[in-house]
């Protein structure tokens, strides 16, 4: 064999694997579908400004050994996520904390808030929450259901808050504290200059193959090394044999415009039913404007994101993960544990909404199961 490795996708899951093996003396190569590296994190300077083609991405952890793991391949700075919530032309301030609750019903301290939320809990009559609507209504109360969250999560995941499970929604924190940041992470910021850069920086001295489908030619492909990493779907790898699992997919707009500022902000979530967008990302505020200006760049570039449902030959975006699709996973999963030289990890390899940490973490796991 000519390889230890082959790593099929070169997102993060695959990259840090790769670079994991290759500091251990194996030899690797790195194939990706796609005409360039770095997955959905991947990056490309549009009008001087990186531009988050796959939907924006904004590192997170709690997580010390990733935050010293990432920080070796790129600097950070110091953004830290707030999205403006625009219903209806009124704008809210996110994740839920003591600015929304003044802005919605006045309140002034956090007392007054807590009780405004559990009077509206209680007039729902909520004592277990069993789907996101209930747990929503639950954590913040009716008003800030229906104003900024029904709306958008129908939106997001083309389906009713009652029929979605309970744990989405927990990914937002609620606090009685003026604290706009969205996520409750020690670490978070935006690697400068770019994610392809960091993923780059991870491959460098990893031989990588573009364009190439692992699926189109896996018999000639497996013949070149011992083991595969595969980060691809795993439903496409078994040639939806059991069925498809769902996936949410995405759709991007982007624009260029003439103007130096459009919203002020990196991201603005839409949260009314009517806007057919999502949210609109503005590129150049995740590394302008808090440590250096952004207003001294003519231009600005824009991405209006439509959430759909995934039809084979889409990208797939966001696994769903509910009672049915876990259930095809499993059975999936089952294939997947036989298939010998084939490891299956990332995002879609495992059916799972991991985050860019989770799926790091993971991929380090893997390498130090396999390679130490
Ligand atoms: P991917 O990045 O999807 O990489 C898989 C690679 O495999 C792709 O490059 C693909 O082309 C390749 N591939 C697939 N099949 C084949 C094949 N047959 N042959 C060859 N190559 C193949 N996480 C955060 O922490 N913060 C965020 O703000 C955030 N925002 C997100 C926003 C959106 C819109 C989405 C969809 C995800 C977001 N995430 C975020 C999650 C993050 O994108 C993932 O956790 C991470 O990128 C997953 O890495 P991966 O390597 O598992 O998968
Ligand atoms: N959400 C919402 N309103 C918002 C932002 C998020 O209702 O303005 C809900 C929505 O259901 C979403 C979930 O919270 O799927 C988790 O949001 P997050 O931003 O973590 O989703 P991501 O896009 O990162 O997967």
């Amino acid at each position: 064999m000519k390889y230890d490795y082959l790593v099929v996708g070169s997102g993060l899951f695959g990259a840090v694997f790769a670079h994991q093996a290759k500091e251990k003396g194996k030899k690797v190569l790195v194939i990706d579908k796609r005409p360039n590296i770095a997955g959905n994190v991947y990056t490309k300077e549009i009008e001087g400004i990186n531009v988050h083609i796959y939907g924006a991405h904004i590192f997170h952890t709690n997580l010390k050994h990733v935050w010293d793991y990432v920080t070796k391949f790129a600097e950070f700075n110091r953004f830290t996520n707030s999205p403006v919530a625009n219903y209806r032309g009124e704008l809210y301030s996110l994740p839920f904390n003591m600015y929304t609750f003044n802005k919605m019903w006045g309140v002034v301290t956090p007392e007054e808030a807590a009780a405004k939320i559990e009077a509206q809990k209680r007039e729902a009559g909520i004592t277990e929450p069993k789907n996101l609507e209930e747990q929503a209504i639950s954590l913040v109360g009716t008003d800030i259901y229906e104003k900024l969250i029904k709306g958008y999560t129908e939106k997001q995941w083309g389906r009713p808050c009652t029929e979605l499970p309970a744990f989405i929604i927990k990914r937002l924190p609620v606090r009685l504290t003026f604290d706009n940041n969205y996520f409750n992470a020690l670490y978070q910021g935006i690697p400068v200059g770019g994610y392809t850069k960091m993923v780059a920086n991870m491959l460098d001295g990893t031989e990588v193959r573009l364009g190439v489908d692992y699926l189109q030619n896996k018999a000639e492909l497996d013949a070149l090394a011992d083991k595969v990493v595969y980060t691809g779907p795993i439903d496409a790898y078994f040639d939806y044999k059991l069925g498809n699992l769902e996936y949410r997919s995405v759709r991007f707009e982007n624009e260029v415009l003439d103007i130096p500022n459009f919203q002020g902000n990196a991201a603005v979530n839409y949260t009314d039913r009517e806007t057919p967008w999502t949210r609109i990302i503005e590129h150049k505020w995740f590394e302008f404007g808090k440590d250096a200006e952004g207003n001294d760049l003519p231009k600005t570039v824009i991405s209006r994101e439509y959430s759909s449902e995934w039809k084979p030959g889409d990208e797939p975006y966001y696994p769903v993960n509910d009672e049915k699709n876990g259930k095809l996973y499993a059975e999936y999963k089952q294939l997947a544990d036989a298939e010998v030289k084939v490891i299956f990890g990332g995002r879609l390899g495992e059916y799972k909404y991991y985050d860019m940490d989770a799926v790091i973490d993971s991929a380090l796991k893997l390498a130090e199961r396999e390679l130490y």
